[in-house]
């Protein structure tokens, strides 16, 4: 693969401080864009901005730093891209794919909504959200982990949303305009979002946008199997001590743990020692306990 070819980013949300897990995804997809001298590039994902937590953005990027995770070009902010948004929406419904929701979460009923203001009955007096039709579509991709995934998403996600009745753009619309308008090659991510790709790919396919490649990481749990994240109280990583929490980023990566004693280092020797095939293939894995290592 040829420099040229490879874009890959690493997407936080700013709803807290880095955890491990947005470690092990930072890293992972750091050193697949720099193993193969490709971009890598850091987007402040905030377009939901009531979990938005005030600055945790400048956090994340101070921690990044302390990693020496150095990214390329500017920081870009889902929250000044509302345009880009806007213009898929009009584009989505103008080719009559968008659809008006005046349903309340009791009426959707469950995970999967059952199409009920699919053909039009969207009550206007209503706060409206707008939904993307999926009926017959069957998506598939290859995962350069998991192999090959695939999803019904008529019967597993339903017709989804893309703007909320609350007037923000949801999160499965802006990564796509995202990563398409940045030129992103490859997507190197937690599993937690392996559910969303197809519907993410959907998209891409309705806007006539090239598909990413997919690496899915495992997720890194805590003891009860729990996702380590702000809601399951995840410890904030140590910056004080970013070479041993690289060392462990890297071990819970199946990789090589590498010489040096300085985050430079380390990412040096694990640059040139990346190995994706090495890395578990599993959804989700139990965080090492560091104390006992
Ligand atoms: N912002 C998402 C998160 O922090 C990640 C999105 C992505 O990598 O596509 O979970």
């Amino acid at each position: 693969m040829s420099a040229s070819v490879y874009r890959g980013r690493f997407a936080p949300s700013p709803t807290g401080p880095l955890h491990f897990g947005s470690l092990v995804a930072a890293l992972a997809s750091y050193l697949d864009a720099r193993a193969v001298g490709g971009e890598w590039l850091v987007r402040i994902e905030d377009v939901d901005t009531p979990r938005t937590m005030a600055g945790a953005d400048q956090e994340i990027l101070r921690a990044l730093e302390r990693f020496g995770l150095e990214w390329d070009g500017p920081v870009v902010y889902q929250s000044s891209r509302t345009g880009l948004y806007r213009a898929a929406l009009d584009y989505l419904r103008s080719e009559g794919w968008a659809y008006a929701c005046s349903c309340s979460r009791r009426e959707v009923g469950g995970p999967v909504y059952p199409g009920t203001c699919r053909s039009g009955g969207a009550d206007q007096t209503k706060p409206l959200a707008w939904r993307v039709r999926v009926e017959g579509t069957e998506v598939g991709f290859e995962d350069r982990l998991l192999g090959w995934q695939s999803q019904n998403l008529e019967r597993e996600a339903g017709d989804f949303v893309v703007l909320r009745a609350d007037g923000l753009f949801a999160y499965q619309l802006a990564v796509v305009m995202d990563d398409a308008e940045q030129g992103v090659t490859d997507v190197v991510r937690g599993a937690d979002l392996l559910d969303s790709t197809p519907r993410q790919i959907h998209l891409q396919r309705l806007m006539g946008y090239g598909l990413s490649r997919y690496l899915h990481l495992p997720v890194a749990t805590n003891d009860a199997g729990e996702k380590l994240s702000k809601q399951t109280l995840a410890p904030p990583l140590d910056t004080s001590a970013p070479a041993r929490e690289l060392r462990e980023a890297l071990r819970f990566l199946g990789q090589q743990e590498g010489a040096g004693s300085t985050s430079v280092e380390i990412l040096r020797t694990a640059v040139a020692n990346w190995n994706p095939a090495a890395i578990p293939k599993l959804v989700a894995v139990k965080r090492p306990n560091s104390q006992h290592d």
